[in-house]
Protein backbone atom coordinates (compact mmCIF):
# COMPACT_ATOMS: atom_id res chain seq x y z
CA UNK A 1 0.00 0.00 0.00
CA UNK A 2 1.48 3.41 -1.07
CA UNK A 3 -0.23 6.88 -0.06
CA UNK A 4 0.35 10.27 0.06
CA UNK A 5 0.38 10.50 3.63
CA UNK A 6 -0.38 14.02 3.90
CA UNK A 7 -3.00 14.04 1.84
CA UNK A 8 -4.13 10.68 4.23
CA UNK A 9 -3.64 12.73 7.16
CA UNK A 10 -5.57 15.83 5.40
CA UNK A 11 -8.77 13.84 4.41
CA UNK A 12 -8.82 12.29 7.72
CA UNK A 13 -8.58 15.42 9.56
CA UNK A 14 -11.43 17.30 7.58
CA UNK A 15 -13.07 13.99 9.25
CA UNK A 16 -12.24 14.04 12.58
CA UNK A 17 -12.96 17.95 12.85
CA UNK A 18 -16.57 17.52 12.75
CA UNK A 19 -16.49 15.35 16.04
CA UNK A 20 -14.27 17.48 18.09
CA UNK A 21 -14.87 20.48 19.33
CA UNK A 22 -12.83 23.55 17.60
CA UNK A 23 -10.77 24.49 20.76
CA UNK A 24 -9.55 20.86 21.05
CA UNK A 25 -8.93 20.47 17.42
CA UNK A 26 -6.60 23.33 17.44
CA UNK A 27 -5.13 22.71 20.85
CA UNK A 28 -4.45 18.57 20.03
CA UNK A 29 -4.17 18.45 16.65
CA UNK A 30 -2.00 20.94 15.37
CA UNK A 31 1.55 19.83 14.39
CA UNK A 32 0.67 16.15 13.92
CA UNK A 33 1.73 14.93 10.79
CA UNK A 34 1.81 10.79 9.21
CA UNK A 35 5.31 9.69 9.18
CA UNK A 36 5.52 6.57 8.16
CA UNK A 37 3.01 3.61 7.24
CA UNK A 38 4.05 -0.06 8.18
CA UNK A 39 2.36 -3.07 7.71
CA UNK A 40 -0.90 -1.56 7.91
CA UNK A 41 -0.05 0.71 11.30
CA UNK A 42 0.39 4.01 10.61
CA UNK A 43 2.78 6.13 12.62
CA UNK A 44 1.16 9.31 13.93
CA UNK A 45 4.00 12.16 14.83
CA UNK A 46 2.71 14.51 17.51
CA UNK A 47 5.14 17.48 19.15
CA UNK A 48 5.37 16.00 22.56
CA UNK A 49 4.18 13.27 25.29
CA UNK A 50 0.68 15.54 26.11
CA UNK A 51 -0.40 15.69 22.85
CA UNK A 52 0.44 11.79 22.40
CA UNK A 53 -1.45 10.79 25.86
CA UNK A 54 -4.66 13.13 24.84
CA UNK A 55 -4.75 11.57 21.16
CA UNK A 56 -4.41 8.02 22.48
CA UNK A 57 -6.73 7.86 25.47
CA UNK A 58 -9.57 10.35 24.07
CA UNK A 59 -9.47 10.45 20.51
CA UNK A 60 -7.71 6.95 19.40
CA UNK A 61 -11.64 6.01 17.92
CA UNK A 62 -11.84 9.09 15.68
CA UNK A 63 -8.74 8.71 14.37
CA UNK A 64 -8.76 5.03 13.57
CA UNK A 65 -11.96 5.20 12.42
CA UNK A 66 -11.31 8.16 10.05
CA UNK A 67 -8.14 6.78 8.83
CA UNK A 68 -9.61 3.64 7.82
CA UNK A 69 -12.82 5.09 6.00
CA UNK A 70 -10.12 6.05 3.84
CA UNK A 71 -7.83 3.14 3.62
CA UNK A 72 -10.08 0.14 5.06
CA UNK A 73 -6.56 -2.04 5.16
CA UNK A 74 -4.85 0.13 8.02
CA UNK A 75 -5.20 -1.64 10.96
CA UNK A 76 -3.95 0.73 13.58
CA UNK A 77 -2.00 3.80 14.84
CA UNK A 78 0.75 4.72 17.10
CA UNK A 79 1.71 7.57 18.29
CA UNK A 80 5.34 8.78 17.98
CA UNK A 81 6.73 12.17 19.23
CA UNK A 82 8.41 13.82 17.23
CA UNK A 83 12.06 16.00 17.85
CA UNK A 84 11.78 17.73 14.34
CA UNK A 85 9.44 20.95 15.61
CA UNK A 86 10.47 23.71 13.34
CA UNK A 87 12.97 26.13 15.09
CA UNK A 88 11.39 29.63 15.13
CA UNK A 89 8.21 28.56 14.43
CA UNK A 90 5.53 27.86 17.72
CA UNK A 91 7.29 29.51 20.48
CA UNK A 92 7.62 28.68 23.63
CA UNK A 93 5.98 31.73 25.90
CA UNK A 94 5.93 29.93 28.90
CA UNK A 95 7.34 26.92 31.41
CA UNK A 96 4.35 25.37 30.97
CA UNK A 97 5.08 24.78 27.55
CA UNK A 98 7.67 23.14 28.21
CA UNK A 99 6.82 19.27 29.08
CA UNK A 100 10.11 18.16 29.49
CA UNK A 101 9.87 15.62 32.26
CA UNK A 102 6.98 13.90 31.39
CA UNK A 103 7.96 13.64 27.82
CA UNK A 104 11.36 12.53 28.58
CA UNK A 105 10.07 10.05 31.26
CA UNK A 106 7.58 8.85 28.26
CA UNK A 107 10.35 8.35 25.93
CA UNK A 108 12.34 6.19 28.19
CA UNK A 109 9.62 3.97 28.88
CA UNK A 110 9.97 3.24 25.28
CA UNK A 111 13.30 1.96 25.88
CA UNK A 112 13.10 -1.11 28.58
CA UNK A 113 15.46 -3.39 27.19
CA UNK A 114 14.78 -6.76 26.26
CA UNK A 115 17.40 -8.35 27.52
CA UNK A 116 16.85 -7.51 31.40
CA UNK A 117 13.60 -5.80 31.28
CA UNK A 118 14.85 -2.80 33.40
CA UNK A 119 13.18 0.22 32.77
CA UNK A 120 15.92 3.02 32.71
CA UNK A 121 13.56 5.09 35.16
CA UNK A 122 14.12 3.10 38.48
CA UNK A 123 16.82 4.23 39.82
CA UNK A 124 18.22 4.86 43.19
CA UNK A 125 18.83 8.52 42.57
CA UNK A 126 15.64 9.39 41.36
CA UNK A 127 14.12 7.05 44.58
CA UNK A 128 13.07 9.62 47.14
CA UNK A 129 14.07 8.56 50.87
CA UNK A 130 11.98 8.66 53.90
CA UNK A 131 11.09 6.93 57.39
CA UNK A 132 8.53 5.10 55.57
CA UNK A 133 10.79 3.64 53.19
CA UNK A 134 14.36 4.25 54.45
CA UNK A 135 14.65 0.22 55.53
CA UNK A 136 14.16 -1.52 52.36
CA UNK A 137 16.14 1.43 50.94
CA UNK A 138 19.39 0.62 53.06
CA UNK A 139 18.45 -3.20 52.29
CA UNK A 140 18.15 -2.73 48.69
CA UNK A 141 21.49 -0.19 48.45
CA UNK A 142 23.45 -3.15 50.39
CA UNK A 143 22.31 -6.01 48.51
CA UNK A 144 23.64 -4.34 45.48
CA UNK A 145 27.21 -3.18 46.68
CA UNK A 146 27.05 -6.76 48.36
CA UNK A 147 25.92 -9.14 46.19
CA UNK A 148 24.96 -12.78 46.87
CA UNK A 149 26.38 -12.93 50.52
CA UNK A 150 24.45 -10.47 52.32
CA UNK A 151 21.07 -11.06 52.18
CA UNK A 152 19.69 -13.84 50.27
CA UNK A 153 17.03 -13.15 49.19
CA UNK A 154 16.21 -10.02 49.78
CA UNK A 155 12.35 -10.00 49.85
CA UNK A 156 10.44 -6.38 49.76
CA UNK A 157 6.98 -6.15 50.08
CA UNK A 158 4.44 -3.43 51.32
CA UNK A 159 0.95 -1.80 49.09
CA UNK A 160 0.83 -0.72 46.10
CA UNK A 161 2.13 2.04 44.26
CA UNK A 162 4.98 2.01 47.00
CA UNK A 163 8.12 1.91 45.07
CA UNK A 164 8.58 -1.89 44.90
CA UNK A 165 9.01 -2.12 41.79
CA UNK A 166 11.18 1.26 41.66
CA UNK A 167 13.43 0.13 44.32
CA UNK A 168 14.11 -3.41 42.93
CA UNK A 169 15.24 -2.16 40.24
CA UNK A 170 17.10 0.05 40.48
CA UNK A 171 19.51 -2.90 41.78
CA UNK A 172 19.53 -3.97 38.66
CA UNK A 173 20.08 -0.41 37.16
CA UNK A 174 23.07 0.06 39.59
CA UNK A 175 24.88 -3.14 38.92
CA UNK A 176 24.29 -2.37 34.85
CA UNK A 177 25.91 0.79 35.45
CA UNK A 178 28.81 -0.45 37.39
CA UNK A 179 29.75 -1.73 34.05
CA UNK A 180 30.72 -5.55 35.41
CA UNK A 181 29.46 -8.11 33.60
CA UNK A 182 26.69 -9.26 36.08
CA UNK A 183 23.78 -10.25 34.16
CA UNK A 184 20.29 -8.69 35.86
CA UNK A 185 17.15 -10.06 35.15
CA UNK A 186 13.73 -8.15 36.09
CA UNK A 187 10.82 -10.52 35.86
CA UNK A 188 7.36 -10.40 37.48
CA UNK A 189 6.53 -13.45 38.85
CA UNK A 190 3.40 -13.88 36.07
CA UNK A 191 5.97 -13.70 33.39
CA UNK A 192 7.84 -16.80 34.89
CA UNK A 193 4.83 -18.75 35.23
CA UNK A 194 3.62 -18.08 31.73
CA UNK A 195 7.30 -18.34 30.53
CA UNK A 196 7.81 -21.96 32.58
CA UNK A 197 4.37 -22.89 31.07
CA UNK A 198 4.78 -22.15 27.65
CA UNK A 199 8.27 -23.92 27.71
CA UNK A 200 6.49 -27.23 29.04
CA UNK A 201 3.60 -27.07 26.60
CA UNK A 202 6.19 -26.33 23.87
CA UNK A 203 8.58 -29.56 25.37
CA UNK A 204 11.29 -26.82 26.14
CA UNK A 205 11.35 -27.51 30.06
CA UNK A 206 15.11 -27.31 29.54
CA UNK A 207 15.34 -24.10 27.81
CA UNK A 208 13.98 -22.33 30.24
CA UNK A 209 16.26 -23.95 32.80
CA UNK A 210 18.82 -22.91 31.17
CA UNK A 211 17.56 -19.74 30.56
CA UNK A 212 17.11 -18.78 34.18
CA UNK A 213 20.16 -20.11 35.74
CA UNK A 214 22.86 -18.07 33.72
CA UNK A 215 21.67 -15.02 35.54
CA UNK A 216 23.82 -13.57 38.10
CA UNK A 217 20.99 -11.59 39.35
CA UNK A 218 17.28 -12.17 39.48
CA UNK A 219 14.82 -9.81 40.70
CA UNK A 220 11.10 -11.55 40.85
CA UNK A 221 8.35 -8.89 41.52
CA UNK A 222 4.77 -9.38 42.48
CA UNK A 223 5.75 -12.73 44.01
CA UNK A 224 2.33 -13.25 45.56
CA UNK A 225 1.11 -14.33 41.90
CA UNK A 226 2.48 -17.85 42.38
CA UNK A 227 0.22 -18.55 45.13
CA UNK A 228 -1.60 -21.90 44.12
CA UNK A 229 0.34 -22.21 40.54
CA UNK A 230 2.00 -25.41 42.74
CA UNK A 231 3.90 -26.04 39.37
CA UNK A 232 5.57 -23.03 38.94
CA UNK A 233 6.64 -22.78 42.21
CA UNK A 234 8.66 -26.24 42.08
CA UNK A 235 10.42 -24.65 39.33
CA UNK A 236 11.24 -21.64 41.45
CA UNK A 237 11.66 -23.61 44.56
CA UNK A 238 14.77 -25.21 42.38
CA UNK A 239 15.85 -22.03 40.61
CA UNK A 240 16.71 -20.71 44.24
CA UNK A 241 18.31 -23.15 45.61
CA UNK A 242 20.44 -23.23 42.39
CA UNK A 243 21.10 -19.58 42.87
CA UNK A 244 21.63 -19.17 46.50
CA UNK A 245 24.40 -22.47 45.88
CA UNK A 246 26.19 -20.37 43.82
CA UNK A 247 25.89 -17.12 45.55
CA UNK A 248 23.73 -15.29 43.08
CA UNK A 249 21.49 -12.98 44.42
CA UNK A 250 17.69 -13.41 44.39
CA UNK A 251 15.28 -10.14 44.94
CA UNK A 252 11.66 -10.69 46.04
CA UNK A 253 8.75 -8.13 45.87
CA UNK A 254 5.78 -9.22 47.29
CA UNK A 255 2.08 -7.39 48.77
CA UNK A 256 2.63 -9.07 51.72
CA UNK A 257 5.29 -11.32 53.87
CA UNK A 258 5.67 -15.06 52.74
CA UNK A 259 3.96 -15.74 55.85
CA UNK A 260 0.46 -14.44 54.58
CA UNK A 261 0.76 -15.49 51.17
CA UNK A 262 -1.80 -18.78 51.22
CA UNK A 263 -1.18 -21.23 48.93
CA UNK A 264 2.22 -21.51 49.09
CA UNK A 265 4.59 -24.61 49.53
CA UNK A 266 6.11 -24.26 52.86
CA UNK A 267 9.70 -25.59 51.87
CA UNK A 268 9.01 -22.21 49.08
CA UNK A 269 8.18 -20.28 51.83
CA UNK A 270 10.61 -20.97 54.42
CA UNK A 271 13.31 -20.44 51.02
CA UNK A 272 11.56 -16.75 50.61
CA UNK A 273 12.06 -16.12 54.40
CA UNK A 274 15.56 -17.09 54.64
CA UNK A 275 17.02 -14.10 53.91
CA UNK A 276 15.86 -10.09 55.12
CA UNK A 277 12.73 -9.03 54.99
CA UNK A 278 11.61 -5.42 54.97
CA UNK A 279 8.79 -3.13 54.63
CA UNK A 280 7.98 -0.28 52.43
CA UNK A 281 5.18 1.49 54.33
CA UNK A 282 2.96 4.57 53.50
CA UNK A 283 4.60 7.76 53.10
CA UNK A 284 3.77 10.53 55.47
CA UNK A 285 3.07 14.29 54.56
CA UNK A 286 6.74 15.64 54.44
CA UNK A 287 7.88 12.41 52.10
CA UNK A 288 5.06 12.96 50.18
CA UNK A 289 5.95 16.60 49.71
CA UNK A 290 9.69 15.79 48.77
CA UNK A 291 8.83 12.95 46.24
CA UNK A 292 6.32 15.83 44.55
CA UNK A 293 9.35 18.51 45.09
CA UNK A 294 11.77 15.77 43.36
CA UNK A 295 9.76 15.29 40.32
CA UNK A 296 8.92 18.75 39.66
CA UNK A 297 12.77 19.08 39.70
CA UNK A 298 13.69 16.52 38.04
CA UNK A 299 11.53 17.71 35.35
CA UNK A 300 11.97 21.17 35.49
CA UNK A 301 8.50 21.97 35.32
CA UNK A 302 7.01 25.07 37.48
CA UNK A 303 4.39 23.96 40.35
CA UNK A 304 3.37 26.46 43.19
CA UNK A 305 4.39 25.45 46.56
CA UNK A 306 1.02 25.66 47.73
CA UNK A 307 -0.24 22.81 44.83
CA UNK A 308 2.01 21.07 45.64
CA UNK A 309 0.98 20.89 49.57
CA UNK A 310 -2.09 20.30 48.37
CA UNK A 311 -2.18 17.29 46.29
CA UNK A 312 0.31 15.79 49.02
CA UNK A 313 -2.53 16.65 52.02
CA UNK A 314 -5.30 14.81 49.41
CA UNK A 315 -2.76 11.70 48.35
CA UNK A 316 -2.17 9.87 51.00
CA UNK A 317 -1.81 5.73 50.18
CA UNK A 318 -0.05 6.05 46.94
CA UNK A 319 2.79 7.67 45.00
CA UNK A 320 1.51 6.44 41.94
CA UNK A 321 -1.55 8.56 42.39
CA UNK A 322 0.85 11.47 43.62
CA UNK A 323 2.79 11.49 40.41
CA UNK A 324 -0.81 10.85 38.86
CA UNK A 325 -2.23 13.91 40.34
CA UNK A 326 1.32 16.01 39.29
CA UNK A 327 1.06 15.00 35.99
CA UNK A 328 -2.26 16.18 35.58
CA UNK A 329 -1.57 19.22 36.84
CA UNK A 330 1.32 19.84 34.62
CA UNK A 331 -0.65 18.93 31.63
CA UNK A 332 -3.44 21.40 32.69
CA UNK A 333 -1.08 24.13 33.08
CA UNK A 334 0.60 23.55 29.83
CA UNK A 335 -2.59 23.52 28.22
CA UNK A 336 -4.11 26.83 29.76
CA UNK A 337 -0.46 28.22 29.66
CA UNK A 338 -1.27 28.82 33.59
CA UNK A 339 -1.13 27.24 36.88
CA UNK A 340 -4.80 25.74 38.08
CA UNK A 341 -6.44 27.19 41.00
CA UNK A 342 -6.76 24.93 43.88
CA UNK A 343 -10.29 24.46 42.90
CA UNK A 344 -9.25 22.98 39.16
CA UNK A 345 -6.74 20.46 40.36
CA UNK A 346 -9.62 19.33 43.10
CA UNK A 347 -11.42 18.88 40.30
CA UNK A 348 -8.81 17.10 38.13
CA UNK A 349 -7.62 14.71 41.31
CA UNK A 350 -11.04 14.40 42.56
CA UNK A 351 -11.54 10.86 40.59
CA UNK A 352 -8.23 9.55 42.29
CA UNK A 353 -9.05 10.04 45.45
CA UNK A 354 -11.26 8.28 47.89
CA UNK A 355 -14.15 10.61 49.71
CA UNK A 356 -12.78 12.26 52.01
CA UNK A 357 -14.16 12.35 55.55
CA UNK A 358 -16.90 15.51 55.37
CA UNK A 359 -15.50 19.04 56.91
CA UNK A 360 -17.70 21.74 58.04
CA UNK A 361 -16.90 25.46 58.10
CA UNK A 362 -17.03 24.40 61.97
CA UNK A 363 -14.15 22.29 61.93
CA UNK A 364 -12.38 24.71 59.54
CA UNK A 365 -12.77 27.23 61.98
CA UNK A 366 -12.00 25.19 65.14
CA UNK A 367 -8.85 23.74 63.14
CA UNK A 368 -7.88 27.44 62.60
CA UNK A 369 -8.16 29.15 65.94
CA UNK A 370 -5.98 25.91 67.45
CA UNK A 371 -3.48 26.35 64.93
CA UNK A 372 -2.98 30.19 65.35
CA UNK A 373 -3.57 29.70 69.17
CA UNK A 374 -6.83 32.01 69.38
CA UNK A 375 -10.12 31.35 71.14
CA UNK A 376 -12.33 30.20 68.12
CA UNK A 377 -15.45 32.53 69.33
CA UNK A 378 -13.27 36.05 68.44
CA UNK A 379 -13.30 34.56 64.82
CA UNK A 380 -17.05 35.03 64.86
CA UNK A 381 -16.65 38.45 66.70
CA UNK A 382 -16.29 42.09 65.20
CA UNK A 383 -12.90 42.46 66.63
CA UNK A 384 -10.10 43.36 63.91
CA UNK A 385 -7.45 42.71 66.37
CA UNK A 386 -4.46 41.61 64.23
CA UNK A 387 -3.75 38.01 65.81
CA UNK A 388 -7.89 37.48 64.76
CA UNK A 389 -7.61 39.04 61.64
CA UNK A 390 -5.11 36.90 59.68
CA UNK A 391 -7.00 33.77 60.97
CA UNK A 392 -10.30 34.90 60.37
CA UNK A 393 -8.97 35.94 56.38
CA UNK A 394 -7.52 32.22 55.95
CA UNK A 395 -10.67 30.51 57.18
CA UNK A 396 -12.69 32.63 54.23
CA UNK A 397 -9.59 31.06 52.22
CA UNK A 398 -9.74 28.34 52.69
CA UNK A 399 -13.68 27.76 52.86
CA UNK A 400 -13.78 29.29 48.93
CA UNK A 401 -10.81 27.38 47.65
CA UNK A 402 -10.83 24.16 48.83
CA UNK A 403 -14.74 24.14 49.18
CA UNK A 404 -16.05 26.40 47.03
CA UNK A 405 -18.45 27.95 49.45
CA UNK A 406 -20.46 31.53 48.17
CA UNK A 407 -18.70 34.08 49.50
CA UNK A 408 -22.07 35.27 50.83
CA UNK A 409 -22.08 32.35 52.68
CA UNK A 410 -18.94 32.48 54.59
CA UNK A 411 -19.63 35.58 55.38
CA UNK A 412 -22.72 34.41 57.06
CA UNK A 413 -21.07 32.13 58.94
CA UNK A 414 -18.13 34.02 60.26
CA UNK A 415 -20.17 36.24 62.34
CA UNK A 416 -22.66 38.19 59.87
CA UNK A 417 -19.70 39.92 57.46
CA UNK A 418 -20.35 41.29 54.14
CA UNK A 419 -19.47 39.16 51.30
CA UNK A 420 -17.42 42.09 49.75
CA UNK A 421 -15.50 40.99 53.05
CA UNK A 422 -15.10 37.89 52.01
CA UNK A 423 -13.98 38.70 48.73
CA UNK A 424 -11.62 41.04 49.54
CA UNK A 425 -9.93 38.24 52.62
CA UNK A 426 -9.69 35.16 49.84
CA UNK A 427 -8.11 38.04 46.98
CA UNK A 428 -5.36 39.22 50.07
CA UNK A 429 -4.78 35.57 51.73
CA UNK A 430 -4.34 34.75 47.43
CA UNK A 431 -1.73 37.17 46.81
CA UNK A 432 0.28 36.56 50.00
CA UNK A 433 0.69 32.98 48.96
CA UNK A 434 2.75 34.25 46.05
CA UNK A 435 5.77 35.65 47.92
CA UNK A 436 5.09 34.51 51.84
CA UNK A 437 6.91 31.25 52.28
CA UNK A 438 5.82 31.21 55.85
CA UNK A 439 2.27 31.78 55.00
CA UNK A 440 2.41 28.66 52.27
CA UNK A 441 3.98 26.86 55.46
CA UNK A 442 1.24 27.87 57.43
CA UNK A 443 -1.56 27.48 55.07
CA UNK A 444 -0.08 23.59 54.07
CA UNK A 445 0.12 22.51 57.64
CA UNK A 446 -4.07 23.97 58.59
CA UNK A 447 -4.58 21.53 55.29
CA UNK A 448 -2.78 18.98 56.90
CA UNK A 449 -4.13 19.26 60.09
CA UNK A 450 -8.05 19.52 58.26
CA UNK A 451 -7.24 16.54 56.03
CA UNK A 452 -5.22 14.04 57.93
CA UNK A 453 -6.13 10.46 57.69
P1 LIG B 1 4.89 -0.71 43.46
O1 LIG B 1 5.77 -1.62 42.66
O2 LIG B 1 5.15 -0.79 44.92
O3 LIG B 1 3.43 -0.87 43.13
P2 LIG B 1 6.18 1.35 41.91
O4 LIG B 1 7.62 1.00 42.17
O5 LIG B 1 5.63 0.94 40.60
O6 LIG B 1 5.25 0.80 43.08
O7 LIG B 1 6.01 2.92 42.14
C1 LIG B 1 4.94 3.65 41.61
C2 LIG B 1 5.44 4.96 41.05
O8 LIG B 1 5.87 5.79 42.13
C3 LIG B 1 6.61 4.80 40.13
O9 LIG B 1 6.49 5.70 39.06
C4 LIG B 1 7.81 5.16 40.98
O10 LIG B 1 8.85 5.73 40.22
C5 LIG B 1 7.23 6.15 41.95
N1 LIG B 1 7.87 6.06 43.27
C6 LIG B 1 7.63 5.13 44.20
N2 LIG B 1 8.39 5.32 45.28
C7 LIG B 1 9.14 6.41 45.03
C8 LIG B 1 10.13 7.14 45.77
N3 LIG B 1 10.48 6.75 47.01
N4 LIG B 1 10.70 8.21 45.19
C9 LIG B 1 10.33 8.59 43.97
N5 LIG B 1 9.41 7.98 43.21
C10 LIG B 1 8.81 6.88 43.73
MG1 LIG C 1 5.24 -3.10 41.30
Amino acid sequence: MILDYKKLWGDALVDIELNVSKANFGTWFKNTNISKQELGIVYLNVPNTFVKEWLANKYHKFIIKSLRDLHPEIRGVEYLISRTDEPGKEKRESGFEKPAYTEQLAMQELYINKEDNLNPRYLFESFVVGPFNELAHAAAHAVARKLGSLYNPLYIYGGTGLGKTHLTQAIGNYLKHLGGNKKVYYVTSERFMIDYVNSVQNNRANVFKEKYRKYDVLIMDDVQFLSEKEKTQEELFHLFNNFYDNNKQIIFSSDKPPKHISGIEERLRSRLEGGMIVDVNKPDYESRLAILQAKVKLGNVAVSDEILGYIANIIQDNIRELEGALNSIVCQSYLKKREPTIAEVKQLIKNNIKPKKMVSIKDVAVVVAEFYNIEEQMLYEKTRKKEVVKPRQVIMYLLREDFNTSYPYIGQKLGGRDHTTVIHAYEKIKNDLKTNTLLVREVEQIRALLYRE
